[in-house]
């Protein structure tokens, strides 16, 4: 009896001593397992190297997206690493220019009229930002960022195994006329004069030996030797996400919008659970304005969509180099699933339905310059560029919000510039001196 006694009591003690547990599991044991030093939101190139270089410092890091890592902006890019890429992709100020987008005549831009209300004012802000003396402006700040770029990606794909991707000899911009080859060179010798960029003109004579299956009605091209390409831009940026969790860092699905203030930090939900820490970082692409407007601070942050499509050869047409067509803004170039071409920019508003209109004007004009054969995809793949109207990054602590950082508004250049902006704004978190001065990319910088 007295043996049943001590057991039943034994029984309910070892009850509650099980449901205190459960709750101290609940609440991390009183020190909270979940806890890491800084969320990243978003685990696009931007994302990922930016939480890579936050664990290169020491911090515990959570990189947090709803998809698997790469899979959205990040994931169907042209893949060139751009070292060249210091003037920005002005508004064209040329009536011509102007008068073929609004027409729907243009390849290289097209409007979603249907959008234009919602994204005049920031067309707006575009073309004031796109004076002479902005550009100048722009393109001084992004020197020391596009000259970090190839570095800091040659770092990280030797540690991730991914340089098996990447692959040398630059890029071409094919001209079909002499005249617009004249106009474009002249450009050049400026800016290899300010900035130090190099480039070499390649006659009919040096294409034709460089690259046979090319079109002979070209009439040059201006061969970029800096640049870098890769094989796919999204499998690299899985590389990079791959290493951050051999080396510690812990990928979490979840939704960024389940961003919340807790005491002096953040909590976001993850698949598993809460995950709480200090700092956040906004590294969340086109989707960044979003969640700083869910938070009191509204940023100009626009896109310019793009499509891509795979296709193979024809025959046993090679091409050796990816190429630009200058004129209409399209890039063609060799991808693991085929011959990728990426589109220029369309206006809209991110969440529009595709429309047809861009890859319908490039592709028969890519076709003439090189002999693409069927299409390897069902439809088109749409990406937005996001894009602050001075076309720089946002890098930075959000003000008014402390623990928030920002790093997103890589335009046409976050395959380009992810990994050195990461590093510049983990540099920024934990105190180091940056490698340069941030205050041209800085959240609250006076814009347009
Ligand atoms: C057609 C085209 C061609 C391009 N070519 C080049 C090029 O050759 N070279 C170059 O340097 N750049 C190029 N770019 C630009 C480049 O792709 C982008 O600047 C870059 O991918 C942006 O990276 P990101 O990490 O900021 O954004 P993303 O890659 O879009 O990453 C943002 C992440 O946030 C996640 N996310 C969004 N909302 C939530 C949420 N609520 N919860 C959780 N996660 C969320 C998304 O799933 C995504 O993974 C091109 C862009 C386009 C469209």
């Amino acid at each position: 009896m007295q043996d049943t006694a001590k057991v039943h009591k034994l029984g309910m003690a070892d009850n509650e001593a099980v449901a205190k547990i459960d709750a101290m599991a609940d609440k991390g044991f009183g020190f909270d397992m979940t806890d890491v030093d800084v969320i990243v939101l978003g685990a696009g190139m931007v994302g990922i190297a930016t939480a890579l270089h936050l664990l290169d410092r020491g911090k515990t890091v959570a990189l947090i997206d709803r998809r698997e890592p790469a899979e959205e902006t990040s994931f169907g890019n042209a893949g060139l690493i751009q070292s060249e890429a210091v003037i920005p992709y002005a508004f064209p100020h040329d009536p011509a220019a102007i008068l073929a987008v609004l027409t729907g005549q243009s390849t290289a831009a097209s409007l979603q009229w249907k959008a234009l209300p919602a994204i005049a004012p920031w067309l707006m802000a575009y073309a004031r930002q796109s004076s002479k003396s902005a550009i100048a402006k722009t393109a001084a700040a992004n020197v020391p960022l596009v000259r970090r770029a190839f570095p800091e990606h040659h770092a990280l794909m030797e540690r991730a195994d991914a340089l098996k991707f990447l692959h040398e000899g630059g890029y071409l911009r094919l001209y079909r006329t002499d005249a617009e080859l004249e106009r474009s060179l002249k450009l050049d010798e400026v800016v290899r004069e300010r900035y130090g960029v190099a480039f070499e003109v390649w006659d009919k004579a040096r294409l034709r030996a460089e690259e046979p299956f090319l079109s002979d009605t070209i009439a040059g091209a201006i061969h970029m030797p800096e640049p870098k390409s890769v094989d796919d831009p999204s499998d690299v940026g899985k590389a990079y996400a791959a290493l951050f969790q051999r080396e510690g860092g812990r990928f979490i699905k979840g939704d960024a919008t389940t961003l919340r203030r807790e005491g002096a930090g953040w909590q976001v939900t993850g698949e598993d659970g809460p995950v709480r820490a200090k700092d956040v970082v906004v590294a969340l692409g086109p989707w960044s304005g979003d969640l700083l407007k869910a938070n009191g601070v509204d940023v100009p942050l626009g896109v310019k969509r793009g499509y891509h499509m795979h296709y193979a050869a024809e025959g046993d047409a090679v091409l050796n180099h990816p190429f630009v067509d200058e004129a209409n803004g399209f890039v063609v170039g060799p991808n693991k699933r085929g011959y990728r071409l990426t589109t220029g920019a369309e206006f809209s508003n991110r969440d529009a339905p595709p429309s047809p209109v861009q890859l319908d004007h490039a592709e028969p004009k890519a076709r003439a310059l090189f002999p693409l054969g069927k299409r390897l995809q069902d439809k088109p793949w749409l990406g937005s560029r996001p894009s602050l109207p001075d076309l720089l990054p946002m890098i930075g602590p959000v003000p008014g919000v402390p623990g928030m950082w920002a790093n997103f508004g890589h335009h046409h250049l976050g395959f380009t510039l992810g990994p050195a902006t990461g590093r510049l704004l983990a540099e920024m978190i934990t105190g180091e001196a940056p490698f340069t001065d941030p205050a041209p990319y800085a959240v609250d910088r006076v814009i347009g």
